[in-house]
């Protein structure tokens, strides 16, 4: 039976929640993990984003995931690139309504870690190596799920309560002396890890948050727009389609007229290959990120649900090879790519992005990234870099909500700038930064210290130890230990 005392409590079990339970439980913590949904993996299952995007940093837990979920067939893989808008050769048709990747056999995980270029490289020869090196992780929702599940249960010290809402806290002394779930329990514990994506437990606590894009003058960003904007990432509503047998266009429902479309064009997608031959459709964008915010989420998803049914519709009118699938899932959460950020002991800023690992002088950098700026929708007209000279890594102190002192904030509203956010938000970074809230969560303890006080050398070696990659480029002996343990599962 559930106690209401633990060494750590996770409010929210999407990436960060899992990867902070998870390590804490497995170093030896009580855990209370508590979810409001019916499903582990937020946004990477709800919600269809069933891929991990390639790039630099995804050992450690996302690894012991992912070796798990090859034991199921057919439920996971690694994507090459197919057709691309992006890297279209001027001799090149490409009659594709966006970016398509496609299950390659012939690759293991390590390869989905090797996209950023080993030395600096012209335009055209380095969006050829990104082409190359374009090695994602796809992967059924339900295994990712059923993974997360098992590898928490097996460490014997983790509970897990699904459709349990945290509703509220109680404060004293910048410390929170306890939770409120919505089963009308009040849970305590030594620490709390917020990883609601929307920093509900941080806003309950009465941390300051950021929303929208920071003006130039906030962090000096060199592509900050030059004052405040209330633009947020767009939102979108994953669908996924499977293969038929007898080819046709799928009528669109009577409610929804033909010409039923919020832009005056449709976007593009991202569409990826499941092992098992469906296709996962990410819009890019389906809604405008502030105009979901300013609906409320149940339009907002109605309305989405509408512009899905008119995409599908219009690229099976346009494009004849999708008359051979048809539409058999729409994910049931709306993939929201940004809302509040907390702000923290440090505030990772584009100029951290821009400086790259070797230049950013942080002595408790936890996990390493590499993603482009990405912003999906309405235009700031101050695009940013999407190359970066080098990985950059995320401090610590991204973690530490400056306004609370027993509460860690693991999950894309940690403290971020908008712009830093666009790029470090990907799933398999925010289960490390679960990785890294969970190991400081249970040094803190060991060391009898408060989590501000965890000795960034310990944490950075305890997280090694757990095969989280820090350094750039890719230590051999960690991608010799992927390539074994790849190999032999
Ligand atoms: C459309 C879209 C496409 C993307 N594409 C990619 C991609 O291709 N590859 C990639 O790596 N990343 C991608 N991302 C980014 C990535 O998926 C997310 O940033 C990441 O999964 C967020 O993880 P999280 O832990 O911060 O939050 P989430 O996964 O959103 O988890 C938050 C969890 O908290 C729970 N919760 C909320 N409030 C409460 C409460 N009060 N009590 C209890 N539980 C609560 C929620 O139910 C949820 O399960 C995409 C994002 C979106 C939206």
């Amino acid at each position: 039976m559930p106690t209401n005392t633990y060494d750590l409590v996770v409010i929210g079990a999407g990436s960060g929640g899992i990867g902070a339970a998870l390590a804490a439980a497995r170093a030896g913590l009580r855990v209370l993990l508590v979810e409001k949904s019916d499903m582990l993996g937020g946004n990477a299952t709800r919600c269809g984003v069933n891929c991990w995007e390639p790039g630099v940093g995804g050992t450690g837990i996302p690894f012991d995931i992912y070796n798990r979920m090859k034991r199921i067939p057919l439920a996971v893989g690694i994507y090459s690139s197919g057709r691309h808008f992006m890297w279209q050769r001027p001799d090149e048709a490409i009659p594709y309504p966006g970016g398509e990747n496609l299950i390659d056999p012939a690759l293991g995980y390590a390869d989905s870690l090797l996209r950023h270029p080993p030395r600096p490289m012209p335009r055209p020869e380095l969006l050829e190596f990104r082409r190359l090196h374009n090695h994602g992780v796809p992967f059924e929702p339900e295994a990712l799920a059923q993974v997360a599940g098992e590898l928490l249960a097996e460490t014997g010290r983790c509970i897990v309560l699904m459709n349990t809402a945290c509703t509220g806290v109680v404060m004293r002394d910048r410390r929170i002396a306890e939770i409120k779930l919505a089963d009308g329990r009040a849970v305590t514990a030594s620490f709390y890890v917020d990883s609601t994506a929307n920093v509900l437990l941080a806003q309950a606590c009465g941390c300051e948050t950021m929303l929208g894009q920071e003006g130039q003058a906030a962090f000096g960003e060199p592509h900050a727009p030059e004052t405040p904007q209330d633009h947020l990432n767009g939102a979108t509503l994953i669908y996924r389609v499977t293969p038929v047998e007898s080819p046709g266009v799928e009528p669109l429902p009577p409610d929804i007229p033909d010409g039923c479309w919020w832009a005056p064009k449709f976007p593009v997608a991202a569409i990826n290959h499941y092992p098992n031959g469906d296709l996962n459709v990410n819009m890019l964008p389906t809604m405008e990120g502030r105009e979901a915010l300013t609906m409320g989420y149940e339009a907002a998803y109605a309305e989405c649900l509408r512009r899905v049914y008119a995409h599908w519709h219009h690229n099976q009118e346009s494009f004849p090879e999708f008359r051979g699938y048809r539409l058999n899932w729409i994910a049931p959460g709306l993939g929201e790519r940004e809302g509040p950020r907390v702000v923290g002991r440090y505030v990772l800023t584009e100029r951290d992005l821009l400086a790259g690992l070797s230049d950013q002088a942080h002595d408790d950098i936890i996990t390493i990234a590499d993603h482009a700026l990405d912003t999906h929708g309405k235009s700031t007209g101050r695009a940013g870099t999407s190359e970066f000279y080098q990985p950059y890594g995320v401090p610590y102190r991204c973690l530490l909500p400056r306004d609370a002192d027993n509460l860690l904030v693991a999950c894309r509203g940690a403290s971020f700038t908008s712009l830093a956010a666009s790029s470090c938000r990907l799933s398999r970074t925010m289960l490390q930064l679960g990785q890294a809230a969970g190991s400081a969560a249970f040094l803190a303890l060991e060391l009898g210290v408060d989590l501000a006080d965890v000795p960034p050398a310990r944490l950075r070696a305890f997280l090694r130890e757990q095969h989280v990659q820090l350094d750039w480029p890719t230590p051999p002996d960690l991608l010799a230990y992927l390539r074994n343990e790849d190999q032999e599962n």
